[in-house]
């Protein structure tokens, strides 16, 4: 499969280009923004979008916040956004245990954006916050709680050895649900690397020998939501990401078109290697289209715009 470079097209294939989706979903963290830091033009661009009567909704991985925390930023930063628009791991656990009518505890490895959602759907949690152990001798006075019946792994910047033992001996029990957010492997930083949620489920399936149901990207259980509620069509739809293994996987996997934006995980040295590469996984994440960043739409976008409008 071929990947073309945004900024390669002519005028016209620009147009067909945008006009060939109605639907936009959008990842946040590299394409939107780094951490606090809006990148370039990224509201203009949506905002256009939105203007020009796409939908757009955003899809994102990270599960620190809950939705509304989530819309709040994006205002902030300029960008329109309701509730609606917004798809995020920690209200997808909610949704998936609500349609599960599950009943019991969860016991979260994760942040209290988890524990929000899981409340505003009136299911009961608790973990999240420090908890650590003085030393191994204190394993044993641990107090289980007998009502817990599903255990999230998500991303914990407290996680810690004493968390790691109490959600593999709640997973004892196969009769416990076994939900991790995300595979995200890692956050590249500028000088340090950060482990992502991927790698603490890593350890977890290693200690108890069981899979968990994934929820994010590349899974599809995101986007069958978003199907299921908004009756999107994936063949006019396209998805935009920083990192090919979630976003454009998972863009690939429903049948979306995808744009892959440099200015997060993936570079285009990667790109250079997966289009030699003779793995069929890696052809996969190769996208239909990739530009630097998602700033480089503003320019086409008002040409198309005024075009538009005469
Ligand atoms: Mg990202």
């Amino acid at each position: 499969m071929s990947t073309t470079y945004l900024k390669s097209l002519s005028d016209e294939q620009i147009r067909e280009f945008l006009d060939s989706f109605d639907t936009i979903l959008t990842d946040c963290d590299g394409v939107l923004w780094l951490n606090v830091q809006k990148l370039f033009k990224t509201s203009d661009v949506l905002n256009t979008f939105r203007s020009l009567g796409k939908k757009i909704f955003f899809v994102t991985n990270n599960s620190l916040q809950t939705t509304k925390q989530f819309v709040e930023k994006c205002k902030n930063m300029g960008f329109i956004a309701e509730e609606e628009d917004m798809l995020c791991t920690s209200l997808l656990v909610a949704t998936y245990l609500k349609e599960l009518n599950f009943k019991k505890k969860v016991y979260i490895v994760g942040s209290e954006g988890i524990a929000k959602e899981l409340a505003a759907v009136g299911i009961e949690s608790f973990g999240w916050g420090p908890d650590v152990l003085n030393d191994i001798s204190e394993v044993p006075k641990i107090k289980r709680d007998p009502e817990v019946g599903a255990v999230i792994i998500a991303f914990d910047e407290h996680l810690s050895y004493l968390k790691m033992v109490k959600a593999a001996t709640y997973l004892r029990d196969e009769n416990c649900l076994f939900i991790a957010t995300n595979m995200d492997e890692n956050f590249p930083g500028e000088v340090f690397m950060y482990p992502g949620t991927g790698a603490f489920v890593r350890f977890v399936e290693t200690c108890v020998d069981r899979k968990p149901i994934i929820l994010g990207k590349p899974e599809p259980y995101m986007s069958s939501i978003i199907k299921k509620t908004y009756n999107v069509d994936p063949k006019r739809t396209l998805m935009i990401g920083d990192r090919a293994n979630t976003d454009i996987l998972l863009g690939t996997r429903c049948g979306f078109k995808t744009l892959l934006v440099l200015s997060g995980v993936t570079s285009l040295k990667d790109l250079e290697t997966w289009k030699n590469s003779d793995v069929p996984e890696e052809k996969e994440w190769l996208p239909d289209f990739y530009t630097d960043q998602l700033g480089d739409l503003l320019p086409f976008l008002e040409k198309y715009k005024a075009e538009k409008s005469t």
